[in-house]
């Protein structure tokens, strides 16, 4: 058995804050990949942060509850554009290389829903920039890693289950060592989860492999709530057939949008912003545009950047033209860039407060995984690089505060859970026929795609829920083939699948209930945002017969709620 004070599930960039921001307890920080492997890397077009002369955190905050559509938590917006000068001030004394401009400073440039170029970025390569250079503090200040294990499961003394009462505490989690298929328990005063988000649940993602939500199905299955789950955004540029982003920072830098007539379509839908409006806007723009046949055969528009010349491009975008030239052998100095939409970000997460507490004492979370609720309906792009770090640095001092003031749990609880895990993990294991999981996941990924989208209605939703129902007792009768204990990725993604189908049931639930349209979730058989009814979060707890639905109000401390135009 192994025990750390507190211990970090995830090795992004909120995970590395946290770890980071714990000064004197014994930290260590598990990761299912090596930590520079962790989607954060990808990151490109950069993060907001009021360092402009007439720029203000209050009009940054005003952008982000708008952008959300005032879904978000207003106290915990305000400690995120109050805290990111600060933040983003110490990365850049840490090493990270950020873009300049002529006089010296951190360059910034324009980004969709924000009324003043607020994001700093390195190049188009701004989540790279970052993680290397937290990964190098973690390394300098002798952070304890476990690379490649993965979690199955938090252990939580008296769970809390349907219960509807915070009486559950954590005591650490059970790991699988993926390099030799052992499982161990890791005993923790405290735990934080920084496990990114969910997008692989789709078939159409511009996310790593890895991001199959498999943190938040974890938390879920032992008593946590998961908060918004119905919000997912779909990004508006990504490349055409391989769905590889093309940041936002594309337009910031004057790239703009246009079908097949070669008409710049935004005018239309955002008659101020145009391309710079909110992703859940362009996103539905460009649908529209496919769907009343004015996209290109195959169903895709151009993003043109053919404008801004050469030099710019080279210097500002040189992965974006990279990218192009590699994949869709096109060079975006010369040509337009075939686009189209796919999921990019999950709004929502393991339910918590601004303290990056959840409703089980001792388990902390932050990053991707959460949801604190600053981006509320729809996440501004920018907002989710500065939420690792500041939500980050809070959750490591907030679990190292509990954990000073607190106890290890008795070790009978631990060894416990490692026995059930070891046999549910050979139950699988010891089945010789059945269905492959990639057969279930595959289909799991063209329902999300197909009936969970952009575009939302009752009867699709209906359909989604029974099909996940089918799904998951297809499930039941999985079959791994390869035995083998070194590098199993087979048992690995078979374990996760099991989760992917608990987070997409919990996003059908959430949006099949929510009879409103509000960012990024638009039913077309309700279209009108209802702040009577539905100015509210939506919370999913586990139960064996079933998920409960219940709802909290949102927190206005800022700014009233007023119609969304761009
Ligand atoms: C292509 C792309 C570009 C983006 N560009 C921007 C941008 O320009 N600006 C912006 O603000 N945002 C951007 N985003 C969003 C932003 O990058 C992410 O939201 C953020 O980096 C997430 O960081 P994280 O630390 O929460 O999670 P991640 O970086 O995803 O890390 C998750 C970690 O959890 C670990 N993990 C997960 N589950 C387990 C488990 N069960 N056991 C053990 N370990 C586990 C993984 O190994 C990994 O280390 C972009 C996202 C994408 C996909």
């Amino acid at each position: 058995m192994l025990k750390h004070d507190i211990i970090i599930v995830g090795g992004g960039l909120a995970g590395l804050r946290a770890a980071l921001a714990v000064s004197g307890a014994d930290v260590a920080v598990i990761s299912r990949v090596h930590p520079l492997r962790s989607h954060s890397v990808a990151a490109q077009g950069g993060i907001n942060v009021a360092l402009g002369k007439t720029d203000r955190w209050e009009d940054h905050a005003f952008d982000t509850i708008k952008g959300g559509d005032y879904l978000a938590d207003q106290d915990a917006v305000a400690l995120l554009c109050k805290d990111a000068p600060e933040r983003v001030i110490e990365m850049e004394r840490w090493g990270t290389l950020f873009s300049r401009t002529d006089e010296g400073m951190i360059a910034q440039r324009p980004f969709g829903g924000a009324g003043y170029p607020r994001t700093a970025y390195a190049e188009d390569r701004t989540g790279h920039a970052l993680l290397h250079t937290m990964y190098e503090q973690a390394l300098k200040n002798g952070i304890r890693f476990y690379e490649e294990w993965l979690v199955t499961r938090l252990v939580v003394k008296t769970p809390y289950l349907n219960t509807g009462t915070n009486n559950g505490r954590c005591s650490g989690v059970v790991g699988y060592n993926i390099a030799d298929g052992k499982i161990e328990g890791f005993l923790a005063k405290a735990v934080i989860f920084a496990t990114g988000g969910y997008g692989r649940i789709y078939k159409r993602s511009t996310n790593s492999i890895i991001n199959t939500g498999f943190g938040c199905a974890v938390a879920y299955r032992s008593g946590a709530a998961l908060e918004d789950m119905e919000f997912v955004q779909f990004h508006p540029t990504t490349l055409y057939g391989t769905n590889i982003l093309i940041t936002e920072g594309a337009r910031g830098e004057g790239g703009f949008l246009t079908n097949k007539n070669g008409e710049r379509f935004m005018a239309c839908y955002s008659p101020h912003l145009l391309d710079l409006a909110p992703r859940d806007i362009v996103a539905r723009a460009i649908q529209t545009e496919i769907n009343e046949r004015r996209g290109f055969d195959g169903g895709y528009v151009n993003l043109d950047l053919t404008y801004l010349g050469a030099q710019k491009i080279k210097e500002r975008l040189p992965g974006i033209r990279q990218i192009a030239m590699d994949f869709a052998n096109i060079d975006p100095i010369k040509e337009p860039i075939p686009i189209q939409l796919a999921q990019h970000y999950s709004m929502g997460g393991i339910a918590s407060n601004k303290d990056c507490e959840t409703s089980i004492a001792g388990f902390f979370v932050c990053g991707e995984c959460s949801c604190i609720s600053v981006h509320g309906a729809n996440r501004l792009g920018g907002n989710s690089l500065l939420e690792t770090i500041v939500f980050g640095k809070i959750a490591g001092e907030n679990a190292e505060k509990y954990a000073d003031n607190t106890e290890f749990e008795k070790i009978d609880i631990m060894e416990k859970e490692v026995h059930g895990e070891s046999q549910r993990i050979s139950a699988l294991l010891g089945k010789n026929e059945g269905e492959a999981f990639f057969e279930i996941r595959d289909e799991l990924k063209e329902v999300m795609d197909e009936k969970v989208g952009i575009f939302r209605d009752e009867e699709n939703l209906k359909a989604a829920l029974d099909n996940i129902s089918e799904l998951k007792i297809r499930y039941g009768n999985v079959c791994v083939r390869n035995k083998g204990k070194i590098f199993n990725q087979e048992l690995v993604n078979a374990l996760e699948l099991e989760g992917m189908l608990d987070i997409a049931e919990t996003i059908c639930l959430g949006a099949l209930a929510r009879k409103e349209s509000r960012g990024s979730h638009y039913r077309l058989d309700y279209p009108e945002r209802d702040d009577k009814n539905w100015l509210k979060h939506t919370l999913v707890t586990f139960a064996p017969d079933g998920a409960r639905i219940d709802y909290k109000p949102v927190k206005i401390t800022m700014y009233k709620p007023q119609p969304r135009e761009y």
